[in-house]
């Protein structure tokens, strides 16, 4: 018989964690995830449905997933002598990275950015340090990177591309500045690529401790949970060992192979929905007590400037519009909320709300 909580077993950095909460969303207009809002032709969905058949449900998945990996390779111009690791979500990906990496090892990544690092360090138990992005800007503050770096010398640096959640490129010299310093990996994420026309993929081959890392997740595959990591053959052989064996599953495969033999709509979607992102940011920025932020993603971050973004976040709430509230982080996003960009109808369905929800006390 246990003589003591059987929560007790586990490491004391898991019992002091929190679970990554994820709002529920029915009823609501959803512009919380970053997901593409719309569905497939319904042409598409034909054809789709018909190569479904192929999958064969009694049959462990393809680990290599070849055909798929070949697809991924083509659509996203990764070099040939590049390596290629699938995960299912960039965020197992993020995993398998520190999962590889001996206890004592240090994470360093800018701050605010995409929460998963920080959270998956932690969980593992490995030491990680975020930097805070300038306050006028968000971008790196190169002298304390630097200086965190010398005195860290982190095994990893994640680089988001650009980043989440405050929607810019980094000025990519400084990339560049910190790949040549970095003592250990630098990986780009550039999970927002299909919105940014800007990438760090062509600097593979020249740069060994480069890793660039991307999802399908955001381009409108969400549901599918795929997400690949680009570099160094050498570096990929050994993280390979740390990945499960059938981690990207049958219909994963066939899907995504499919949709990217197909993506000419996937592309006029995000085309879409990048002259929406002008059309909001234009909108916001004409707003009294609002202050957006230019973006290179599918999403706005924005600050209200009077009124307190709880309150503002729940009064779109009440209203049936679900964004995402970073205020509860503070720091350089006190009062900031962020809108992912939906349809045209969906984005004035939020404008409304939200001249709504500055007017109402
Ligand atoms: C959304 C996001 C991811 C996670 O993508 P998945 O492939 O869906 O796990 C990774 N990095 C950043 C910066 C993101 O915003």
């Amino acid at each position: 018989m246990p003589t003591q909580p059987l929560t007790n077993l586990f490491r004391p950095e898991i019992l002091a964690m929190s679970a990554y909460h994820v709002a529920d969303a029915s009823n609501f207009i959803k512009l919380d995830a970053m997901e593409n809002p719309y569905g497939w032709p319904e042409a598409i969905q034909q054809v789709w449905l018909e190569h479904l058949k192929d999958c064969p449900m009694n049959r462990y998945p393809d680990p290599e997933a070849k055909v798929l990996s070949m697809a991924l390779r083509q659509s996203n111009g990764i070099p040939e002598t590049s390596g290629l690791l699938l995960g299912n979500g960039s965020d197992e990906i993020i995993q398998i990275l520190m999962m590889a990496l001996p206890n004592d090892a240090a994470v360093l990544a800018p701050e605010p950015g995409f929460v998963m690092y920080k959270q998956v360090a932690l969980s593992l138990g490995l030491r990680y340090q975020g930097v805070p992005l300038l306050a006028d800007s968000f971008e790196l503050d190169m002298p304390a990177m630097l200086a965190v770096i010398e005195s860290l010398q982190p095994s990893l640096i994640f680089l988001a591309y650009p980043n989440n959640p405050t929607g810019n490129l980094f000025n990519p010299e400084d990339i560049q500045k910190i790949l040549s310093v970095a003592p250990g990996l630098v990986v780009v994420d550039e999970a927002y690529a299909p919105f940014a026309n800007a990438s760090f993929i062509d600097q593979l081959p020249h740069q060994q401790n480069l890793l660039v890392m991307r999802t399908v997740s955001k381009l409108g595959l969400a549901g599918l949970r795929l997400g690949f990591l680009a570099g160094d053959q050498v570096i990929l052989e050994q993280l390979n060992k740390v990945r499960l064996p059938y981690n990207i599953n049958c219909l994963t495969q066939i899907t995504a192979s499919f949709a990217l033999n197909h993506q000419g709509f996937l592309l006029a979607q995000t085309q879409t929905i990048c002259q929406q992102r002008s059309e909001v940011l234009a909108a916001l920025q004409s707003i009294e007590g609002i202050e957006a932020y230019p973006s290179a993603a599918n999403f706005i971050l924005f600050k209200t400037t009077y009124k307190p973004a709880d309150i503002v976040f729940m009064s779109l709430k009440n209203q049936g519009v679900l964004i995402k509230n970073l205020s509860p982080q503070g720091g350089l996003l006190q009062n900031a909320l962020r809108v992912t960009i939906g349809t045209p109808e969906e984005n004035q369905a939020f404008l409304t709300a939200l001249r709504h929800a500055l007017k109402n006390s």
